[in-house]
């Protein structure tokens, strides 16, 4: 049976000779076949590029349920397992017997205006901030109980997968992609005698959801979720819990998460 197989790329030159090579070997293959853009037959997404690549291909394909695999153009790539060298095996054992799937939560917010709530979705992260260069108010509450008064620069809440990104930069914990939970890091709390924020990360398990509430009037709220930007007036109240939708990522044997922290972060 043919199998059907879209192809995602950026547009590097490491990534274009990669994608024409690819093509090649469909044109010689009687059982693959390339889809010009990705329908519900497709049972194959090859993205080529980095870890940035696969979060613009899952935001501009609207988090297909497709298996994904990915491959790595000149980054360490989280999300990708396969060296371009490696593309043609792959794919003959793809054929054959179907590969590893690993599930990747994603993460939502649901954001209120007035009467309006807009839901936005991400694989790696929701950050809440204010106004450039303004310092933010929220209330911000765990299941129902209220935790603080948070002031600073904002807040971002990371999933096991997004936790080795922006989140480590801001000083929060790498988590195994295996664990279902929310990771609720600071950016920049302010200490003082007039306010007082959490500094360290906060974990939450994975059915819980975070309410924040701004405490100014007429608050603007920038979200940021996997790079993508969304400004908001006038918001009431922002939910942030794990979303209905999941990835599938395929995993090559030999793929260890843990490998790849130590190459990326310690060399
Ligand atoms: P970008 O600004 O071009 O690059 C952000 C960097 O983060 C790239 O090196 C990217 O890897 C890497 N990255 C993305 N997801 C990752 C993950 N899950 N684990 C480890 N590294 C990861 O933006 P982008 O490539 O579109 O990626 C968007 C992400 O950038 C956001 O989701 C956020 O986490 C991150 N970010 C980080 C900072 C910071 O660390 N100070 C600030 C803003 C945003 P590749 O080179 O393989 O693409
Ligand atoms: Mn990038």
């Amino acid at each position: 049976m043919v199998k059907h197989v879209f192809i995602y790329s950026n547009d590097t030159e490491f990534s274009l000779p990669i994608k024409e090579k690819i093509r090649a070997f469909f044109s010689n293959s009687s059982s693959l076949e390339e889809d010009a853009v990705l329908t519900q037959d497709t049972d194959l997404i090859i993205c080529i590029g980095g870890d940035g690549t696969l979060l613009h291909l899952i935001h501009e394909l609207n988090f297909p349920e497709t298996p994904i695999v990915g491959v790595n153009t000149g980054h360490l790539g989280f999300f990708q397992d396969l060296q371009p060298t490696e593309v043609e095996d792959f794919l003959k054992r793809w054929i054959q017997s179907g590969q590893h799937v690993q599930l990747y939560s994603t993460i939502q917010s649901q954001i209120w205006t007035g009467d309006k709530m807009t839901t936005l979705y991400g694989l790696n992260e929701m950050v809440i901030r204010g106004r450039t260069g303004s310092v933010i108010h929220l209330g911000v509450s765990i299941g129902s109980s209220f935790i603080e008064h948070f002031s600073g620069d904002g807040l971002l809440v990371s999933t096991p997968a997004g936790s080795t990104a922006y989140n480590y930069s801001l000083g929060g914990s790498i988590v195994d992609p295996r664990l279902e939970l929310l990771q609720v890091t600071p950016i920049a709390p302010m200490n003082n005698n007039s306010y007082r924020s959490f500094t360290s990360s906060l974990i939450l398990p994975s059915d819980y959801t975070l309410r924040m509430e701004p405490e100014e009037p007429h608050s603007f709220v920038q979200i940021e979720t996997d790079g993508f930007v969304y400004p908001f007036q006038n918001v009431k109240t922002i939910r942030i819990s794990y979303s209905k939708k999941k990835l599938r990522c395929i995993r090559i044997l030999g793929h260890d998460f843990w490998k790849k922290v130590k190459d990326k972060y310690l060399g």
